[in-house]
């Protein structure tokens, strides 16, 4: 583009018979050259127009469907369009046949290029009852439209002063991305990190494009700049999506690009009832899922339906772990001889990691109900439905994907959220993820569910998420009031095709976290419960203020043998036991903590577990299984963890805890990835401090509202 000169180069792109030739005519009338492209036969059309002041000489090029398939005229309008030649890309589309038509679209968004779009045929697209809505389109397609009629001129004159306009301003564009299945995404993020690394967010669009490109497979002609090193990253992107999905990335990317499309029709363009017949049976399901008034509560329906479901269905699993690790722990006491190691194991790594394996199954039907639905499609989906709900709180409904995906667990969720354009909805994604009860809370509220409330756990547990929810939702509107004003613009929330879930992606889904969570229970949880016990077991020798002996004597001097007696000195050894353990670094720690959360109805061990709690959520409840472990071993009937939390606090403060535990500061893990992604330590603290703060007030509520009501 020469500035000064007020000049500019628009290349006119679009499909056969979309009426570029027409449109070409009207805007440039008699003053025409014919020429070639260099090096080929394939005509080249050039003209000038001059308007308010402008210069604009139209390049006319021949029709294309995509920017991937490689007839000769394809070549030659794609290698056109990706030089510096053109300073604008005018899309010119056929406003009867959308959809078809946006495909190329797509591709030249990618491309990153700025364009503007034409819909021409307006008069047909009328015809045929379809309702655009224009300004809807423009926002969402990140450029100017204008509703052309090539064939009578109409519409012409109004595309100039666009042109003119959008000239004047400097082409102004935010930039929009078109996202692609969670694989695709991977491979192009890691073809990117490749590139030589740069902050310019120009760059990382040509980077992107770069790599989608190179993963369709057309790397060879126009790669000149590209290393080899590159190329057979590419390769091996390639074969690794082949063999994750079994079909070529070139499928993904075609989903890809019409699920954008479908998103942004479905959005903008109301079809008459002439086209009824043609519907496709994903347009039957969305019609029937995306429904406005029914397809949230079915949403919700399903939510439920699924937390009800990882319930009761992992239960049975559950009891059997359960019994497993009881009976290791019944071997361990017959076998070793009394030492510090048969205690450690049986007191402290047994309880502790045993307490947390229970819910292995838990979490692998979490997982695989999560990749049903992203599989499947509906996932993608959620954005639609719950766009209004979010644009309530000033997001968009695209950030409600990264939401859904907290419940998996918050670092991927959080890292997800890159998907998003706007940094500042972006950062405020990021921000109330944690509140979206991750698959390490589960343990706990399974937990806590059974024991206290054993009729009503699965509606329980789905209270606590709700909660999650409504806090982040809550949150999301504060920070959007005060720190993060500024409306969302309107993006295309993509609407992939729906598709059978094929048994081995989920099944591979389902194992790999399990692996991820066994491994968790071998490192974090193994080396917190040793710690624990450690802590709870030292020092050996405590003095009490009392003689637990002495108070044998005085109580059972006036009983006579038998069970009275004996249940009077087994209260008295339970008390003694429990002064010991308060004695002890860990009971010392608990009591210097405890003040903290004594409103809260909270004793010292479910203080300490709430505290070791922050490394990871799964070992509140190795914790718990150690403390409340240690010291019982004495019993001769051994008690599940649950039977003995049942009888250490009341339902409420049971409830009122669970509430803590789904609120207070996300673990170590999500606190990392935090700091990554906003590249520093003042967002991170923030989410420490505003999920304590929220956590503790939240509990008191819960404990206040539940005393109330009891
Ligand atoms: P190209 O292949 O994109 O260059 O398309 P052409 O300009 O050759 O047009 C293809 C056909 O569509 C021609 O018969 C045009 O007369 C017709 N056409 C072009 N624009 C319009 C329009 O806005 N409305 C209608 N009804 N027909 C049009
Ligand atoms: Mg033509």
């Amino acid at each position: 583009m020469d500035r000064e000169k007020r000049e500019l180069v628009i290349a006119l792109a679009g499909n056969p018979n979309c009426g570029k030739t027409a449109l070409f005519n009207r805007l440039t009338g008699a003053r025409q050259r014919v020429g070639n492209f260099s090096g080929v036969t394939v005509s080249r059309k050039v003209g000038e127009t001059h308007h308010k002041g402008w210069t604009f000489r139209f390049v006319d090029l021949p029709g294309i469907y995509s920017l991937s398939t490689l007839t000769m005229e394809e070549r030659v309008a794609r290698e056109y369009l990706a030089s510096r030649e053109p300073d604008l890309i005018l899309n010119v589309v056929d406003a009867g046949n959308l959809e078809r038509n946006l495909f190329l679209t797509v591709q030249l968004i990618e491309s990153g290029r700025p364009r503007v779009y034409v819909l021409n045929m307006a008069d047909e697209a009328r015809n045929k009852g379809i309702e655009i809505d224009l300004e809807g389109l423009s926002q969402r397609l990140d450029g100017p439209a204008v509703f052309t009629t090539a064939r009578t001129g109409a519409g012409v004159e109004a595309l100039l002063d666009a042109l003119a306009a959008d000239a004047e301003a400097g082409f102004p564009r935010r930039g929009v991305t078109v996202h692609y299945d969670g694989h695709l995404e991977e491979a192009a993020r890691r073809l990117m990190a490749l590139a030589p690394s740069s902050t310019d967010a120009v760059d990382e669009k040509v980077h992107r494009w770069q790599a989608i490109q190179g993963l369709e497979g057309l790397t060879e002609e126009s790669s000149g700049g590209l290393s080899e090193a590159w190329r057979e990253s590419v390769r091996r992107e390639r074969e690794r999506l082949a063999k994750q999905h079994g079909e070529g990335a070139e499928f993904l990317l075609a989903a890809g690009r019409y699920g954008f499309i479908r998103g942004l029709l479905r959005e903008t363009v109301r079809q008459g009832a002439t086209k009824a017949s043609l519907v496709t049976l994903t347009d039957r399901l969305d019609g029937a899922l995306l429904h406005r008034v029914l397809g949230l509560p079915f949403f919700f329906l399903l939510m439920g339906l699924m937390f009800q479901a990882t319930f009761t269905l992992g239960a049975y699993p559950t009891d059997a772990i359960d019994g497993l690790f009881q009976w290791l722990g019944q071997q361990v006491g017959a076998i070793l001889p009394e030492s510090p190691l048969r205690e450690l194991l049986a007191e402290g790594i047994l309880p502790g990691v045993g307490g947390v394996a229970v819910f292995l199954p838990n979490i692998m039907l979490l997982f695989l109900f999560i990749s049903l639905f992203e599989d499947s499609g509906y996932m993608a989906r959620t954005a639609f439905l719950t766009d209004r709900a979010m644009h309530a709180i000033g997001l968009h409904g695209r950030a409600f994907i990264p939401l859904l995906m907290g419940f998996g667990c918050n670092v991927p969720a959080i890292m997800a959220t890159r998907s998003m354009e706007h940094p500042k909805d972006r950062l405020v994604t990021m921000l109330i993820n944690p509140f979206m009860s991750c698959s390490a809370r589960l343990p706990i509220f399974i937990l806590f569910g059974g024991a206290f409330f054993p009729e009503q756990a699965g509606l329980v547990v789905f209270s606590l998420y709700l909660l999650g929810i409504l806090v982040a939702l809550g949150t999301a509107l504060l920070l959007k009031k005060t720190l993060f004003r500024g409306l969302s613009e309107p993006f295309v929330m993509e609407l992939p095709p729906y598709r059978w879930p094929t048994i081995r992606s989920v099944a591979l889904h389902m194992w790999e976290k399990a692996v991820e969570f066994l491994k968790k229970m071998g490192g974090v949880i193994l080396a917190g419960s040793v710690a624990i016990w450690f802590l709870q077991a030292y020092p050996r020798e405590v003095t009490l203020d009392w003689n637990p002996e002495e108070k044998i004597a005085e109580a059972t001097a006036h009983l006579p043998e038998g069970d009275e007696r004996q249940a009077a000195i087994q209260e008295i050894e339970a008390a003694k036991a429990a002064a010991e353990q308060e004695q002890r670094f860990l009971g010392r720690l608990g009591r210097t903590i405890q003040p903290v959360f004594e409103p809260l109805g909270f004793d010292w061990k479910d203080s300490i577990a709430l505290l070791t709690g922050f490394v990871a959520k799964e070992v509140v409840v190795s914790t718990l299984g150690v403390l409340h472990r240690a010291g019982k071993e004495s019993d001769a009937e051994s008690q599940s963890l649950r039977e003995r939390l049942a009888s250490s606090m009341s339902p409420v403060t049971a409830y009122a805890f669970m509430v803590f535990s789904l609120l207070y500061i996300p673990c170590l893990a999500t606190i990392a990835v935090i700091r990554r992604e906003t590249m520093g330590w003042r967002w991170p603290v923030f989410s420490v401090a505003y999920g304590l703060i929220i956590a503790w007030i939240a509990a008191w509520v819960a404990q206040a509202v539940g005393g109330w009501l009891t």
